[in-house]
């Protein structure tokens, strides 16, 4: 597996409570460095969802994400070849989450020697040892450990809440002893929405940190939400008082990666970066590409006050005859050569183009986001930043 290092390189102005920060990611197989915060760029079996490689936009962040489901299936293909990565010809690092992000997991797929993951066409149980040799045959840079999770809210009894951690932490364990699958790991943290549970399993983990230091290269929040479309709603500030929690005990690992799978609408991400997580699932893009909303928020004040709000549907017949592209004063693929007119005709005529463009503008639009992000901690603009993106968004319901 190829050398990963990350290090956190400087706080925001700390006359706010935020926990922004930037990061620096460096792979020993490729010479660029990927900084932090950031999304990845989401793929399944292969391929970036509607577009082909050449297409994906210059600003999009190199990192994959590629869920481990995804590729149960092709593991007698892999049998034949050095590693995924060669097999699919990517030359991309790759972080392999457990779960997909964009399909839903149901209750009752795990036991005390397997998980399930949930893929299109259904559920899949790893054992460990089938894991662990998906790990081997894949060879992901990075990679989130198998876990139970399955907690959902207000319907988890101690006892479940407990196997939850048991299991986790086995498999964790099994993983970690392993040398050669052991480097570059992402911890899941279980737990549910339970504080006690939580901190139960944050101990646990915290003793087997100094043993692993090397191996152990982020952490995962997980057992929070049941994954898919769902996630595109939660309300980041009820998990607040558990990820400041878990953010303090972890006080001495400050090079450690803060990760969460969720469609991460971009007033979710302002609020997580707030909260100091450094690492962002891309799967948001396939799921509102694949629904033809465009994102059409200002993510840097040079860009004019859009009418339409922080996105828009464009199958819709007010932009039949739209002569504009897109979003006015883009500079994607899309934006500089088609009009709205173009793209509504080919949703209309079911033509696949309709949604590689879509799919190129809104790329661009959310990795341009991220590096706005990016910029304004740098420039102690932070605070500022954070509102004008807010202030895009209607307030969130508490739930
Ligand atoms: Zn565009």
């Amino acid at each position: 597996m190829a050398n990963i290092s990350f290090k956190t390189i400087s706080l925001s102005n700390s006359t706010t409570t935020s926990a922004a920060r930037l990061g620096e990611l460096a792979f020993s197989t490729i010479p660029k460095i990927i900084e932090t915060p950031a999304a990845m760029l989401y793929v399944r079996t292969g391929v970036v969802p509607d577009v082909t490689y050449d297409f994906i936009p210059d600003n999009v962040t190199r990192l994959l994400e590629i869920p481990l489901g995804s590729l149960v299936e092709s593991m007698n293909n892999l049998e034949n070849t050095e590693s995924y990565a060669n097999f699919a010809r990517l030359s991309n690092p790759i972080y392999c989450p457990f779960h997909d992000t964009l399909v839903p997991l149901r209750a009752g797929g795990n036991g005390n020697l397997f998980s399930s993951v949930w893929t299109k066409s259904g559920r899949k149980e790893l054992n460990i040892d089938r894991f662990k040799k998906l790990i081997q045959l894949v060879k992901p840079t990075m990679y989130e450990t198998m876990f139970d999770g399955d907690t959902p809210f207000d319907q988890t009894t101690d006892k479940r809440f407990t196997k939850d951690r048991e299991r986790s932490r086995k498999f964790l364990e099994n993983s970690l002893e392993e040398q050669k699958n052991s480097t570059n790991i992402i911890i899941p943290l279980v737990g549910g929405y339970d504080k006690r549970h939580r901190e139960l399993y944050l101990n646990e983990i915290l003793r087997l940190i100094p043993k692993y230091e090397k191996n152990i290269f982020g952490v995962s929040f997980e057992g929070i939400h049941s994954y898919g479309p769902l996630t595109e709603n939660l309300n980041i500030d009820t998990l607040k008082p558990l990820i400041e929690e878990t953010r303090k005990k972890l006080n001495d690992y400050k090079n450690l990666l803060f990760t969460m799978p969720l469609l991460w609408r971009p007033d979710n991400v302002i609020r997580a970066v707030d909260l100091g997580f450094d690492l962002f699932s891309g799967a948001y893009v396939p799921y509102i590409s694949d629904r033809f909303i465009i994102l059409s928020f200002r993510y840097n004040d040079k860009m004019s006050s859009n009418i339409t709000g922080p996105d828009y549907n464009i199958n819709s017949k007010e932009y039949m005859n739209g002569k504009q592209s897109l979003l006015s004063n883009c500079e994607c693929y899309c934006c500089k050569n088609y009009t709205q007119a173009y793209v509504y005709h080919l949703i209309q005529t079911k033509e696949l183009l309709g949604r590689t463009l879509i799919t190129i503008h809104n790329l661009y639009h959310y990795h341009a986001f991220f590096q706005a992000i990016r910029e304004s901690i740098k420039a102690n603009t932070w605070n500022e930043y954070r509102t004008m993106i807010l202030e895009q968004y209607p307030i969130q319901e508490q739930k």
